[in-house]
This record gives structure tokens, C-alpha cells and sequence, in this order.
């Protein structure tokens, strides 16, 4: 590695955080298809998204139009005390892998939150305070999302209510004491604060809970509480618009060392960090500019791309959301309790999904948990950062691509997401490394009965 100039870390100066985020709607060549009503399934309007939503990320949401969007100066600022995130050369790592290519990371972990999420976090939060609202509502699985967006209502002085997933909050009591010091209240989910909560405890009273509930009862508090509105980490299109930052950046960073990725690789939950990820290289190979190969690695415990079906969904358990064009394994489908917390979504952005069929993301791979955490491990060893296993499955993917690279003597430059750290995670390494760790993969049976819930919506 000694005759090489490009440096371990390639940083962007804090003028060069980018101004706009990127819109890909703008450029997309077929947008997905519109999130509908889930009881007239006509097209939600702005008017019937504004009980949900504060008005300017309604906006944003239908957006199809404006390629950038200007980034308000206060969320700017609050950017520039932990951005511009490092994009990194994992020279260590391809050294230990004897491989041609060259790895490089967008390290997203380095916030006390610990993951990419605060990108999104903070926006919203802003627009709540903007708008002069009390508070905000949402749910948490892993717990990322509602430590990012305790940040953000913190530091805006805003109320923040989160349905965390039951099992998680057991699991997880850590990410519970994060959350609320920096204000927020935490309610495990299913609870018996809320309609949708109840049933589902009557239903099952031992219910660990799922995202899909913790959603259903995040929105029936926004729309039912004087001044509050809901807020989602992940999916939707205005969350991967603000992720575009991470995209730029990294567009950016390699402009500087004159290099441009071959393969764009990220783990893929509701496809927000992989969305932001690949937002500039996209515009490249939407444009016929450039045409770098995307990976989405999602966990083979919950397969929505590699397995799911392309159709009309709801976005929650409970069926009140809109439903929503993307890969899905139907609302009801509940993935056994795996460690990549935040992967385990039954959906896929409508986004990604649309980029996904229309054979722009050129691959879906979905990987075993045993697998993620043996690449976490070698990745750790190697580059001295504990990931979280997320987003060890873009480490997985990029290993093996590395691999294949030195099989045909191929010199591939290999950018991936590194959306997190793993230290919230450590019972998962725990159980890794205490050999009890075990795959979980659903049968085509199990899939069949989240199938069948899916509704017969055309379109
Ligand atoms: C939430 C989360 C993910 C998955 O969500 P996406 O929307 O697919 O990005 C991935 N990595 C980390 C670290 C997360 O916290």
C-alpha cells in the first residue's frame, strides 16, 4: 500500500457539504406509481397526507418534479457538527484480502446516534418546529431511528413519542436510556395506549411486537394528538432525498482522488441508507453518463427483493397507512428475531424498488446472518470499526466481490455503506462469537401466508 497517494480517509471540507438535496424522482425514467388511500385507493393527495405529515415534507413526498432541493441553513448547521462523513479506503482489509480491487466505505456511525438516520432526523425535525408544532410520533425497531430523531427533537426543543418494537426494548435497554436523555418518551409496542396496540394484545398478549405495529400506532397518536405529526427513518421518498447527502458526498470525495466506483453496494432494510448511497451514481447511469453496478444486500431471514413480490401494500400491520408499489413479503409478514434489527421490514422504498425492476440496481443479494457477522468480524480485525451488522451485509457483499476480483485479476473500484456502528449491537456479537447464532430462513410456505395478505390492488 506504500506507493499509493490516496489517502486512508477522503474528507470534504465543511463548505463542501452539500447545499441541495438530490431528488432522483426528477430523473428516474419511470417513476414508481403513487401511494394510494387504503379506502378509496385513489392517489393520496397532499391535503389527505397533511394530517400525517407536517406540509413541507407533504411536499417533498409528492416531489417529482425539482432535481434540488435547497437544504435550510439550520439543518445545515447541524450537518456541519458531525459531517461530512469520512469516505475511507480499506487498505488494511484488502491487504488481509490478497485483492486487486480497491474497497472504500462511507463511514455513516461516527454521531452518537450511530447510524445515517440523523441525515433524515434532523430534517424532519425542523419542519415540525417550522411548522410550530408541539411534538412528533414515531416507532422504532433496532432503536437507530428513535435515538436519531431524540437527537434531532432535542436539539429543536420538540416533544418526541416512540413506539419501540417489544423485544428490541427488552434487548436493547441502552439504546432506551439514549433516547430519553435527550428527551424523548419511550413506549414498547404493541401497548395499551392505543387502539391498534390493544387489539394486537388481545390477539396475542406475549406479542414481541413488530415494525408494521409500531407503525400503525405512531400514526394513530400523530392523527389523533392537537399539534403532533409522524415521522418515518426509512422508505419513504423524502427520507431517501435527504440521504442523497451521503451520495454527494461520496461523488465528491472521489472526484478528488479521480477515481469513480465500478460497484455500489448497501445493505437494504427500507433502502434509505443504500438510496442515499447510490443517489449521485444513479443520476450518472440514469443520464447514460456512467453505469457503476448496484448491489442491495438484504438478510436472507427477511428476503422482500430477492423473494417478495412487486405489488401494492400497506406500509403497516395494522392497514391503516397508504399502501405503497414495492417489494414485499405482505404486512403480516414477521421475520424471526434476527441481529440486523433494522433490515427486518417487510417492504422496500418504492424508490428502490421501481430503480430495482426496471433493472437499474442490477442486483438484489440476500446473505445469512452467520455469514454477516464472520465478515463484521474480518471487517473489525482489519479497519479497526465495530459495524453494525447491517450494514455488515454491504461488508459480506463487498468481501466476496473483492474476492472474485483477485479470481480474475480484476482491479474494481468497490464503494460501500458503512451505515452504522455496531456498538448498541453487542449481544449480537455476543451470541456470534459464543457459537449460538444460528440462520433463520423462511420456507416458501412462510412466505406464502405474508403473500396471501397482501390486497388484490392493481396497478
Ligand atoms: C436502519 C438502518 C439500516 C436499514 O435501513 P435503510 O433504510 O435500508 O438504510 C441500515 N443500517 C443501519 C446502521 C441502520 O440503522
Amino acid at each position: 500500500m506504500s506507493e499509493n497517494q490516496i489517502p486512508y480517509k477522503i474528507y470534504l471540507t465543511e463548505d463542501e457539504i452539500p447545499r441541495s438535496w438530490y431528488n432522483i424522482r426528477a430523473d428516474m425514467k419511470t417513476d414508481h406509481r403513487p401511494i394510494l388511500h387504503p379506502g378509496t385507493l385513489q392517489p393520496m393527495t397532499a391535503e389527505e397526507l397533511a394530517p400525517v405529515f407536517c406540509d413541507e415534507l407533504v411536499k417533498q413526498e409528492l416531489n417529482d418534479k425539482d432535481r434540488f432541493i435547497e437544504i435550510p441553513e439550520a439543518i445545515r448547521d447541524f450537518y456541519k457538527m458531525y459531517r461530512p462523513s469520512p469516505l475511507v479506503r480499506a487498505y488494511c482489509l484488502e491487504e488481509a484480502l490478497k485483492t486487486p480491487a480497491k474497497l472504500y466505505y462511507k463511514y455513516e456511525g461516527g454521531n452518537t446516534s450511530g447510524s445515517h438516520k440523523l441525515n433524515s432526523a434532523i430534517a424532519q425535525a425542523y419542519y415540525a418546529k417550522e411548522q410550530g408544532l408541539k411534538g412528533i410520533t414515531t416507532e422504532t425497531g433496532a432503536g437507530q431511528w428513535g435515538t436519531a430523531l431524540s437527537m434531532a427533537c432535542g436539539y429543536f426543543g420538540l416533544d418526541l413519542k416512540v413506539f419501540m418494537v417489544k423485544v428490541s426494548a427488552e434487548q436493547k435497554p441502552y439504546r432506551k436510556a439514549v433516547m430519553e436523555t435527550f428527551g424523548a418518551k419511550v413506549t414498547p409496542s404493541p401497548s395499551d395506549t392505543t387502539n391498534i396496540g390493544r387489539k394486537m394484545l388481545e390477539a396475542d398478549p406475549n406479542s414481541g411486537g413488530s415494525l408494521g405495529t409500531a407503525i400503525s400506532e405512531a400514526v394513530e397518536v400523530a392523527v389523533t394528538t392537537e399539534g403532533y405529526k409522524y415521522t418515518l427513518g426509512s422508505v419513504l421518498n423524502q427520507v431517501l432525498l435527504h440521504q442523497s447527502i451521503i451520495g454527494q458526498e461520496a461523488k465528491k470525495a472521489f472526484e478528488k482522488i479521480d477515481d469513480y466506483p465500478d460497484l455500489v453496494i448497501g445493505c437494504a432494510g427500507g433502502g434509505s441508507n443504500l438510496g442515499g448511497l447510490m443517489s449521485s451514481f444513479m443520476a450518472d447511469k440514469l443520464a447514460g453518463k456512467k453505469a457503476p453496478y448496484f448491489i442491495a444486500v438484504e438478510p436472507a431471514s427477511c428476503p422482500s427483493m430477492t423473494r417478495g413480490k412487486f405489488a401494492y401494500d400497506f406500509c403497516d400491520t395494522g392497514m391503516v397507512t397508504p399502501l405503497a408499489k414495492m417489494y414485499t413479503l405482505g404486512a403480516t409478514f414477521i421475520p424471526s428475531s434476527n441481529h440486523a434489527g433494522g433490515l427486518r421490514y417487510h417492504g422496500m422504498a418504492p424508490i428502490l424498488s421501481q430503480l430495482y425492476h426496471d433493472g437499474f440496481i442490477d442486483e438484489a443479494r440476500a446473505v445469512g446472518q452467520t455469514d454477516v457477522f464472520k465478515a463484521a468480524t474480518m471487517f473489525a480485525r482489519h479497519e479497526g470499526t465495530l459495524p453494525a451488522p447491517e450494514s455488515a451485509h454491504a461488508i459480506k457483499a463487498a468481501i466476496d466481490e473483492a474476492i472474485k476480483c483477485k479470481e480474475t485479476g480484476e482491479a474494481k473500484t468497490i464503494l460501500f455503506g458503512l451505515s452504522g456502528t455496531g456498538y448498541f449491537d453487542l449481544g449480537a456479537y455476543m451470541n456470534y462469537n459464543e457459537g449460538t447464532m444460528t440462520d433463520q430462513i423462511p420456507t416458501d410456505e412462510e412466505l406464502e401466508r405474508g403473500f396471501a395478505a397482501i390486497p388484490p390492488v392493481e396497478g
